[in-house]
């Protein structure tokens, strides 16, 4: 990832055009900001280390690659899979970080200023996507993508969110496909020369989410009808749960609420006592401890981490979407199989 850093402070000086003067000295702390930290990463020898640039790490990108940001990396992910070489893409969350409640650094003001497109998934879920229309240059689109894909949502079932779309529509494969299929599009119109390339590659990495979708299907007809309960920390796995057609439940609704009061903490400490599901399990991107207390008060185990809002390390057990997605399906199937 070392040349993934250089890119993006080498990346600054291409001229693009600039505007504003606050935005020019925000950029210039951002630039020194930027320095120390390929300094300081390229002295500890880590490779990957948090806030990696691209989510690929093995991506390849031509001199006159137009430059993508996104705003986590699942997104980031998806993207880098259409782009080819193409286009750069840059994640502003964090590996490992939370979406919900991301506080811009100085690198991604660098990235979204230097953004030719910037992407997001919507329906809320980034509460800070107000900073980042301020940030980005006064002509580039910022683009919805699961509000685009047109799918039908799943409401928030609690909390102070309830009722509203849930935003976690990628946890679905079917509707990962419509996510491709969206920023397929937006590269098209931003790229029209990159047209073969981006039709090619989308239709190859929709072709790997079918087989996604059916391998996961065939492996949760292990787990019987009524042991497909999922309790999980936060209620990420609506769209996951229907797709799959388990039963499922939060201690909270949305990350973006209090985590882990104590009436949540009741409210399904009663459905565990209830369900007595195999286990219960935690998110990579969130701390364990709720879950933990829930099991050490019932005796159902914890199993996990399951990943939701965040692709891991790119050496990590799961840096890609269908790693994640498989090693999801394989814990679950561990902790609620026979
Ligand atoms: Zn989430």
């Amino acid at each position: 990832m070392r040349t993934a850093r250089n890119d993006v402070v080498g990346a600054g000086g291409t001229g693009r055009n600039r505007c504003g003067s606050w935005r020019g000295l925000a950029r210039a702390l951002a630039g020194v900001a930027m320095a120390l930290v390929v300094v300081s990463c390229a002295d500890s020898g880590i490779e990957g280390a948090e806030g990696s640039a691209r989510a690929d790490a093995s991506a390849h990108v031509r001199e006159d690659a137009g430059v993508v940001a996104a705003t986590f990396t699942i997104l980031a992910d998806f993207t880098s899979k259409i782009a080819g070489d193409r286009m750069e893409v840059r994640a502003l969350t964090p590996v490992g970080a939370e979406v919900h409640e991301h506080e811009l650094r100085p690198r991604d003001f660098v990235n979204i200023e230097e953004a030719d497109v910037v992407l997001y998934n919507g329906y809320m879920i980034e509460q800070w996507m107000p900073q980042v229309r301020q940030v980005a240059r006064d002509e580039v689109e910022l683009h919805a993508v699961a509000e685009l894909t047109g799918a039908d949502t799943i409401p928030i079932r609690l909390g102070e969110f309830e009722g509203v779309p849930d935003p976690h529509l990628w946890m679905n494969p079917a509707l990962a496909i419509r996510y491709v299929e969206v920023i397929r599009d937006i590269l098209v119109e931003l790229d029209p020369d990159g047209r073969v390339v981006y039709e090619r590659n989308a239709s190859e990495y929709i072709e790997e989410l079918e087989e996604l979708k059916a391998e996961l299907e065939e492996a949760f007809a292990a787990i019987a009808e009524e042991r497909r309960v999922l309790i999980t920390s936060e209620a990420a796995f609506l769209y996951f749960a229907d797709a799959f057609g388990f039963v499922h439940d939060g201690v909270w609704g949305t990350n973006h609420e209090d985590e882990g009061t104590p009436e949540q903490l009741a409210r399904v400490m009663d459905i565990v006592t209830d369900r007595r599901p195999g286990a219960i399990f935690y998110e990579s991107t969130i701390s364990d401890r709720h879950i933990r207390s829930i099991s050490d008060d019932t005796g159902v185990p914890v199993a996990g981490p399951l990943y939701v809002d965040s692709v891991s390390e790119p050496h990590g057990e799961a840096p890609t979407y269908l790693e994640m997605m498989r090693l999801n399906a394989e814990r679950i199937v561990d902790a609620l199989g026979e």
